[in-house]
């Protein structure tokens, strides 16, 4: 099987394998006991807190470990809306992940501005900047870059502007960690990640907080985390993510060009050779690993389907979307209706994805549209609808 969907999420890698197996052997122990084992145990969380904050090139007191992105982004909203006036609004993006859209809504229910995005997948900044001064802005929410297009979006100009206005300023960059520079986000008041999109194992994530941002805990009956978060620490799972943004880290400095190099072949290739596919966002700056397609014919659940007879796996959209009836709530922000969301496709591969299965991928797909074109009309001919 040949892997292309490291934005869904993505294989464990060695270091953070043995950094979880040699924490399971060595620390164990509850952090929270009274004995000398488990104060190692809490000294070995402290000192691999003190790595992740070193790599985000922020204090150690700001990072607070939980569950993941979708946790981290209940906690932000439930936050805000903790110190929130009743007239109070939230500003959301329009093409934020489900767990952003759906925790704005349930903490504000009357009061979610969703800010759009324009064709080419980024967020309206001049509408940002009028709707700040509005009186009673609780939060803003724009993620670093989207998980089925890859565009990034403007979120230091953002964070920014929150900073001037006295506003907080909330962005989920799970997609950015372990892609692109982690030490960035010092301006923001709430920064989610997960380890599971950068080759670390699921269930374990974190939130980075300003030293001046209310955190109140989402998960009561614990004063872990400094009383930030209760429940028992899951150290193996904090060190494996830690080692694996490291190495992470060490990838990116060596070789994102040359693995946007190979997306871009494979972009021109299947430009080429698949008339009429669509590469969404293409004018956009978009995350090194990954492409969304609106491909010219036939629906995509055929594509993955064939693809995965031929030893691919792709996905349709993002994999929390795939379960849900419907179309992309992301495609559709940017205008792409459902008829043509239908054909999309989202290719997304990882740092050690090597060149010959990029090639292999753009020479499947080739095959895939002419089989899918000739069964699809009976005269054989490509089924072309413009998008
Ligand atoms: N935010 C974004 C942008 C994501 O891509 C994902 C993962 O699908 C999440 C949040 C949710 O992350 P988790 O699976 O850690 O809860």
């Amino acid at each position: 099987m040949i892997y292309f969907d490291y934005n869904a999420t993505t294989p464990l890698c060695q270091v953070a394998k043995s950094a979880w197996l040699s924490s399971s052997d060595s620390f164990w122990y509850n952090t929270s006991s009274p004995y000398r084992e488990a104060a190692r145990a809490r000294a070995q969380l402290e000192e691999t807190r003190d790595r992740l904050a070193s790599l985000l090139r922020i204090e150690s007191e700001r990072l607070v470990f939980n569950s993941g992105a979708t946790e981290g982004n209940n906690t932000v909203f439930a936050a805000a809306a903790e110190s929130a006036g009743p007239k109070a609004v939230v500003l959301v993006s329009s093409i934020e992940h489900p767990s952003v859209i759906a925790s704005a809504r349930k903490y504000f229910p009357e009061g979610v501005i969703e800010i759009p995005v324009g064709s080419h997948g980024v967020v309206d900044l001049e509408l940002i900047e009028q709707r700040i001064s509005l009186s009673q802005v609780a939060l803003i929410s724009v993620m670093a870059a989207n998980n089925e297009t890859g565009v990034l979006q403007p979120w230091q100009r953002i964070a920014g502007l929150c900073r001037g206005a006295g506003v907080p300023f909330h962005c989920d960059a799970s997609q950015w960690f372990g892609k692109l520079d982690a030490s960035l986000f010092d301006r923001c008041d709430y920064v989610t990640g997960c380890a599971h999109k950068f080759c670390g194992p699921k269930g374990i994530g974190f939130l980075a907080t300003s030293k001046t941002a209310s955190c109140p805990p989402l998960m009561l009956g614990g004063e872990q985390e400094n009383g930030r978060r209760g429940g028992t620490e899951n150290l193996p799972g904090v060190a494996a993510m830690v080692s694996s943004l490291e190495a992470c880290d060490d990838l990116r400095k060596g070789s994102a060009e040359v693995q946007a190099e190979l997306r871009t072949a494979l972009e021109s290739e299947i430009s080429d050779r698949i008339p009429d596919t669509r590469i969404v966002g293409r004018e956009s700056k978009r995350l090194w690993n990954t492409v969304s397609l609106i491909m010219p014919h036939s629906a995509n659940g055929r594509w993955v389907s064939r693809l995965n007879g031929l030893g691919f796996a792709v996905s349709t959209g993002s994999a929390c979307a795939s379960g849900k009836a419907g179309p992309s709530h992301v495609l559709n922000a940017m205008g792409i209706g459902p008829e043509a969301a239908a054909r999309s496709l989202r290719v997304s591969g990882g740092w050690e994805t090597p060149e010959c299965d990029w090639l292999a991928l753009a020479q499947a797909m080739v095959k895939v549209h002419h089989e899918l074109s000739s069964s699809d009309l009976p005269n054989g001919g490509a089924h072309v609808i413009s998008v």
